[in-house]
């Protein structure tokens, strides 16, 4: 742990600077690392992220007394660049505090604006300053932020509005106005009185009127955050460490509210939801920071073309554009300027595109915060290539600046363009977050995720949203809400999250009570279905459907680039055709693992197979194999035309049989009338193929030992498919794989039927086809003896499903009935079904490939578990030097780009 606690900065100077991160949080890295270049950022102080660390083992009182010299002596660095005093009544200091971790976390506290303002204070900034209305605004939003998120002020119920907003509406509404800024000093001054005493009458306690006290109740406050439910939820769905801990940012308050010549903004180097090159943004006149994000005012755009664009989307005239909502660019002319050509040296700077706030006060421009811009999946992959053409970073950042994950957002369906054409559009609001989204109606998070649960797709309509909604928001396919610019908490998070979003669609009528939202005059329930895009902000009545996405553009431009440094190559697991064919297209290079049970239960095959296990001799199984003969070969052949040139590995039947009868009386009938035996003969069947641990029973290549005329039926199927795929002049690649092996006997053994299958079929047909024997390795004896396995088998193929299950003794299907204590308890850090154990399975995994090797140099080895379209597992695999991962069709780009990761990684 460092000794330093606390790093000032301020002038062109700082004690801190951009790589140190860890220790500052990226906000107060970046504020040391801004007075470094010369842009003008207010003086300030950071405490580092290891204080926090100590806050929680030490305890808030033992930390504050070890920080107190440090901070007051921070204080005095302030008051001595700004020229005025923390809590002087002639000449106030007023600073902001903010939270800032390594990773910008919007489940945390993030602002308290005008802190040091007490009734004294208050009346020497007025003086000061010669603006008693912008004294008092300032005050009454200070007990507000304050009174909320360090004193915890909440609506009481869910329905209810915040608390102190309904005191700003009564005090509005007895004077019949209706903007914030039509307020008068009186009435500003009634909110403050009226805000204390609400702040007295939930919580009990006095507002604290000793500025010191006020900053140490904040600086707390932004440590105790970091443990908020919300801040944890975050942390958790981006797997972040709660050791990292938060920084607190000290800064001189600059006005964005003191008059005309003031504003406040948010801003962008590109653009975050599409990647284009273009500079945008959003302020406000006369505003403090939290009016454009919590989205009580239009903002107004930056540039004049995002203005005129704006309006277009809005359907404002240019006449009123021009007269109430004016870009920066026409309405400060200078200011602009210097804006414009700061952010050109930020993004210079940093080498990414930038997302910036700031402040003008009375004319002069301060940056308050840069930080590398959340975006879209689809911008993700813009920038990055964007940047390589432009020369400014190479090929290598631009993989590893991709997160294979956020691919996910580019993969997903968009709307039907035809259905589209006939949808009615009923609103139209901001194009927050791109994508698709269909679903019904709920205006709860807690509902949005107990309808998820119960199997719903929902879109959750807001007025806005809060970090409260973060789980809602996650369980919603879209965001729909009534308030709020493009850089809103929803729009943001929603980027962040790759959900489809629609904010601002001023014309909607939430009412939270009702669970209604009228639009244009109709009234939409609770579960109604409504539909948004979130790439032109329209919103639909009813079902849309929608259409698979493809590789283009600069996707395929990234996709391209792994392949020039990717060593592991990606397949696919496929069982059908048309998952084989969108996974090619995704760059799929053949298929890892096709389960041939999947096809067994549709309409008469399932009939067949049934027929097959009722048969208690192997010449009633070999009749009712001879029906499924045909159907087999007619899926194999279709997979392996739609792969064709490609490798197809398909694996021989694998679960236990009691999966393909019915436990159902109705099923049992329906089975018997069609086997034309009795119902009781059928639950006879039935109750002796259950087994204490099916999952460890009889399954896999134990049902190939068993009924070796399954083995040569399927082998018979796949061969016969792929020789008349090669008399029409197609080129199959066949791998036949063996489940389940623990014993090198077992493998031998089916090695020989399929071997003898092939003469017999290659011997009927007049022709041949190259193909290969293999096994899964998913039995740790299979592991440990993968050298012995590797003398007979042609390829290895990881089934780490099964393997996590038997390495660890977690059934895999019923591993939820624990796993989430042992997450809390820390016992496991994730699900090991879905990122693969390294230390334990992936020790097992490396071990077999090296004895595989060792016998059989050169090995193909290849997994086909879940784990395939894992990101950190995909690279592991790349280290223990597979050769190739296999993922469903619809990860197979995240699986490349996780590839290519590893091999630059190396
Ligand atoms: C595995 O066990 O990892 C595997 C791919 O097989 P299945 O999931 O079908 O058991
Ligand atoms: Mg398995």
């Amino acid at each position: 742990m460092s000794e330093k606690r606390v790093y000032t900065f301020g002038n062109g100077k700082a004690e801190g600077k951009a790589d140190m991160r860890n220790l500052l949080g990226g906000k107060g890295a970046n504020l040391a690392e801004m007075n470094l270049i010369g842009v003008p950022v207010p003086p300030g102080f950071t405490i580092t992220t290891d204080v926090c660390n100590e806050y929680f083992e030490k305890g808030k009182d033992e930390v504050v007394a070890l920080l107190k010299d440090d901070v007051e002596k921070s204080v005095k660095h302030i008051e001595s660049l700004m020229g005025c005093k923390f809590g002087d009544a002639s000449n106030p200091l007023l600073v902001s505090v903010r939270s800032g971790a390594r990773a910008s976390m919007p489940g945390m506290m993030d602002t308290i604006l005008n802190l040091g303002l007490n009734d004294t204070v208050v009346e020497g900034l007025a003086r000061k300053t010669g603006n008693e209305r912008f004294a008092y605004d300032s005050y009454r939003r200070f007990v507000q932020m304050y009174g909320d998120v360090v004193m915890g002020m909440k609506p009481v119920n869910k329905e209810d509005i915040d608390p102190f907003e309904a005191i700003i509406q009564n005090v509005k509404a007895q004077r019949g106005i209706s903007l914030d800024n039509e307020m008068n000093v009186d009435e500003l001054k009634q909110l403050v009185t009226l805000f204390k005493d609400a702040i007295k009458q939930q919580t009990g306690r006095d507002f604290p009127n000793d500025p010191m006290e006020q900053l140490w109740g904040a600086i707390c406050a932004v440590f105790d955050s970091w443990m908020n439910e919300r801040a944890i939820l975050y942390r958790k769905m981006e797997g972040i460490p709660a050791e990292w801990g938060t920084a607190v940012n000290v800064m001189a308050m600059v006005f964005g509210n003191m008059g005309n010549t003031s504003a406040t903004g948010v801003c962008f180097s590109r653009d975050a939801a599409t990647g284009e090159n273009i500079f945008n943004g959003e302020y406000l006149v006369n505003a403090q920071g939290e009016d454009v994000v919590a989205g009580i005012r239009t903002p107004q755009q930056i540039t004049k073309e995002g203005s005129r664009r704006w309006a277009e989307l809005q359907g404002i005239s240019e006449e009123e554009r021009i007269e109430k909502y004016p870009s920066m660019e026409e309405a400060m002319p200078e200011i602009y300027q210097k804006l414009n050509m700061l952010q050109n040296k930020l993004e210079e700077h940093y080498k990414d595109m930038q997302d910036m706030e700031f402040t003008v006060q009375e004319g002069k421009l301060w940056f308050l915060q840069t930080r590398n811009g959340k975006r879209t999946g689809t911008a993700m992959v813009k920038i990055a290539m964007d940047l390589v053409k432009e020369g400014k970073i190479d090929e290598k950042t631009a993989l590893m600046r991709c997160e294979p994950q956020k691919l996910d957002e580019l993969l997903h369906p968009i709307f039907d363009k035809d259905a589209l054409k006939k949808a009615k559009v009923i609103t139209q609001g901001l194009p927050a977050s791109p994508g698709a989204a269909c679903g019904q109606i709920v205006f709860h998070a807690d509902d949005a995720q107990k309808w998820h649960e119960d199997g719903h797709r929902v879109v959750m309509v807001r007025i806005e949203t809060s970090p409260e909604d973060l789980a809602g928001m996650s369980a919603a396919e879209g965001i729909l809400t009534a308030r709020g610019g493009m850089t809103s908490h929803a729009a943001v998070v929603a980027r962040g999250m790759g959900k489809c979003c629609v904010s601002g669609a001023g014309a909607i009528n939430v009412n939270y009570k009702n669970k209604t939202v009228e639009i244009e005059g109709i009234v939409y329930k609770e579960g109604d279905y409504i539909s948004l895009n979130g790439s032109t902000g329209q919103v639909y009545a009813g079902e849309i459907p929608t259409r698979a996405a493809e590789l283009s553009g600069d996707f395929k431009e990234l996709m391209d680039l792994c392949d020039k440094y990717t060593k592991l190559q990606v397949r696919t697991n496929a069982d059908t055709p048309h998952d084989a064919r969108i996974a090619r297209a995704f760059g799929a290079k053949g298929i890892g693992l096709t389960r041939t049970e999947h096809m067994f239960f549709e309409d008469k095959k399932i009939v067949a197979m049934r027929e097959m296990i009722l048969a208690d001799s192997v010449e009633g199984r070999e009749k009712a194999l001879a029906k499924l003969l045909p159907y087999q070969k007619a899926d194999f052949k279709g997979i392996l035309e739609a792969m064709d040139g490609c490798p197809v590995n398909i694996r021989l039947l694998d679960p236990p049989l009691h999966e393909f009868v019915p436990h159902d009386l109705k099923g049992q009938q329906i089975m018997a009338d069609e086997m034309g035996v009795s119902v009781e003969e059928i639950q006879k069947r039935v109750a002796s193929l259950a087994e204490n641990n099916p999952m460890l029973g009889h399954r896999g290549c134990r049902l190939g030992i068993t009924f070796p005329e399954i083995t040569a039926m399927q082998t018979r199927a796949i061969l016969t498919a792929a020789c008349e795929l090669k008399k029409e002049g197609k080129n199959p690649k066949p791998e036949i794989m063996v489940p389940l092996i623990g014993i090198l006997y077992e493998f031998k053994q089916q090695k020989e039927v399929i071997l003898k299958t092939a003469k017999e079929v290659f011997e009927k047909e007049g022709i041949e086809v190259k193909f290969e024997i293999g096994t899964m390795i998913e039995v740790p004896r299979a592991a440990l003896t993968a050298d012995k396995i590797a003398s007979e088998a042609e390829y290895f193929s990881f089934g780490t499903n099964d393997l996590t299950q038997m390495t660890f003794g977690y059934s895999r299907d019923d591993i939820a009935s624990f796993l989430p204590v042992y997450l809390e308890k820390k016992i496991l850090s994730v699900d090991p079904f879905q990122v693969l154990d390294q230390n334990g399975v992936g020790q097992l995994i490396k071990m077999a490939v090296e004895k595989g090797r060792a016998v059989r140099p050169g090995m193909r080895t290849g997994i086909c578990g879940e784990h395939g379209g894992e990101p950190s597992s995909v690279k592991f695999c790349a280290k223990v030097g597979m050769n190739y991962a296999s993922c469903s069709p619809f990860r197979v780009p995240i699986a490349r780009l996780a590839a290519a990761q590893a091999a630059v990684e190396e």
